[in-house]
């Protein structure tokens, strides 16, 4: 029985594998909503029966929000845990969608064939990958070869409130030698990447108050601060003319890029020129002395989210506001401590209010970076295992966004997370019309085949 026999299988069973998808995708379980409630149950329910099918003993585990889908599978080799969402975002603007989005359909595109439907590419075709791949390792081998837990949550889309507090609980149950996770893309749409560096995210708003309401500005302009002027001078302030951020001690903790990281990202060829040319930009606008790629993977940034104030309607109306509002968020990379990091930011904020302006700020979430340790040679193992599937060589890269659960697994259980994922750049996550390639689908399966065999030496 080798390798090979269970790429074969997969070939052979990608129509039902679609099938399954597909049903699966038919579930609105989106989980921001509580009138899809039932829907985030059913497709929980959905996930342990086709687990158990598989012999794997799940369970739907209740949290005070939508259930864990949690499976054991006791075996020899080292203990890998798998984990996905089977939760989606919310589907509106529903107009914008060419079809239902929960009546997926497998389409031919300029491009390829696509799976096309909410939760086609995250998460639900990319869970699947996983779960396609263990069976058809069963079928050809009777048995997978090694211990294995599976950890699918129904509250990524919202913001994971039971996850953390559930890993505590359950740590002995959910300990293992390496967290395989399924939710990110590949390099440029085409190169098999392991995603080792994830930056962290704090949320700040702010509402700054001058007088005690609006005024008018014939009557009391120039005798009156203006908070709007107030809160542009701050937020202009947040940047140097360099583009470094100028909080107080914003960057401890920030690491330079290892030497080995820097040779292997040069040799990505990464086409800012085209990456910024696609958004109608042209030039790189983070801290003038690092690389485009730097700015996207291992460099904090600060950005103003949203601003409001005074009268922004139709016409014209003459108000010196009582109130101006923004919402600003920095990415945060390396041991930047968020909490530390809000806490010099309010100072900053306070010290610059001119007499008669007070500042209320509300707290928005802060997650820390993740950068993982990938000197184990697992990661070499399943990036060369990777590059056996894929016309390119797989690499190690970041990623400009946060998925706080990768930390979470480092931090809390002392499992080493490894981040695989098969979404392209236009999979439209998120947005209308979401899709997933067949062949992210397909190659996704026998990736993860080929991932399994080189982690647990087994082919
Ligand atoms: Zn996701």
């Amino acid at each position: 029985m080798s390798l090979d026999d269970v790429l074969s299988r997969i070939d052979a069973d990608l129509p039902a594998a679609t099938d399954r998808l597909l049903e699966l995708l038919r579930i609105p379980s989106i989980s921001t909503d509580p009138a899809f409630k039932a829907d985030c149950d059913r497709a929980a329910d959905w996930l342990v029966a086709d687990l158990n099918s598989l012999g794997i003993a799940t369970e739907k585990r209740q949290t005070p929000g939508h259930p864990m889908v949690v499976g054991h599978l006791d075996g020899e080799g080292p203990h890998l845990l798998f984990y996905g969402h089977y939760d989606v975002q919310p589907v509106d603007p529903l107009e914008l969608w060419d079809r239902d989005p929960f009546d997926p359909e497998v389409q031919e595109t300029p491009k390829g064939k696509v799976i096309r439907a909410r939760g086609a590419a995250d998460d639900k075709g990319q869970l699947m990958t996983f779960i396609e791949a263990c069976r058809a390792w069963k079928e050809i081998n009777g048995s997978l070869p090694c211990k294995l837990t599976f950890f699918l949550e129904g509250e990524e889309e919202s913001g994971s409130p039971s996850l953390v507090p559930f890993m505590k609980e359950n740590a002995d149950e959910l300990k293992s030698d390496i967290a395989l996770i399924c939710d990110t893309g590949l390099f440029e749409s085409r190169v098999p990447a392991i995603t080792t560096m994830l930056r962290g995210l704090l949320g700040e708003e702010l509402t700054i108050t001058g007088p005690s309401r609006d005024l008018h500005s014939g009557m009391y302009g120039g005798v009156s601060m203006n908070p709007i002027r107030v809160l542009s001078r701050i937020i202009a302030s947040l940047h140097d003319d360099t583009g470094r951020i100028t909080v107080p001690g914003f960057y401890d903790g920030v690491p330079e890029l290892p030497e080995e990281m820097r040779q292997q990202w040069q040799g990505l060829a990464f086409d800012h020129q085209s990456f910024l040319g696609d958004v109608g930009l042209s030039e790189p606008a983070g801290e003038q002395d690092r690389t485009p790629l730097e700015m996207i993977w291992a460099r904090p940034t600060c950005e103003v989210n949203g601003i409001w104030g005074g009268y922004t309607g139709a016409g014209f109306k003459t108000v010196l506001p009582s109130e101006a509002h923004a919402k600003i968020s920095f990415r945060l990379v390396g041991t930047q401590d968020p909490l530390k990091i809000r806490e010099s930011f309010r100072k900053m904020v306070q010290d610059m209010l001119p007499p008669d302006c007070s500042v209320e700020f509300k707290a928005h979430g802060a997650s820390q970076a993740g950068a993982f340790d990938t000197s184990d040679p697992v990661f070499e193992q399943a990036r060369q295992a990777l590059s056996d599937e894929w016309p390119d060589e797989a690499a190690l890269i970041g990623c400009g966004g946060s998925i706080p659960i990768a930390g979470h697994f480092d931090r809390i259980l002392g499992t080493t997370p490894m981040l695989i994922g098969f979404g392209k750049d236009d999979d439209q996550i998120h947005s209308p019309n979401e899709k997933y390639d067949m062949e992210s689908f397909h190659k996704g399966i026998r990736s993860w085949a080929r991932v399994l065999a080189a982690l647990t030496k087994s082919n």
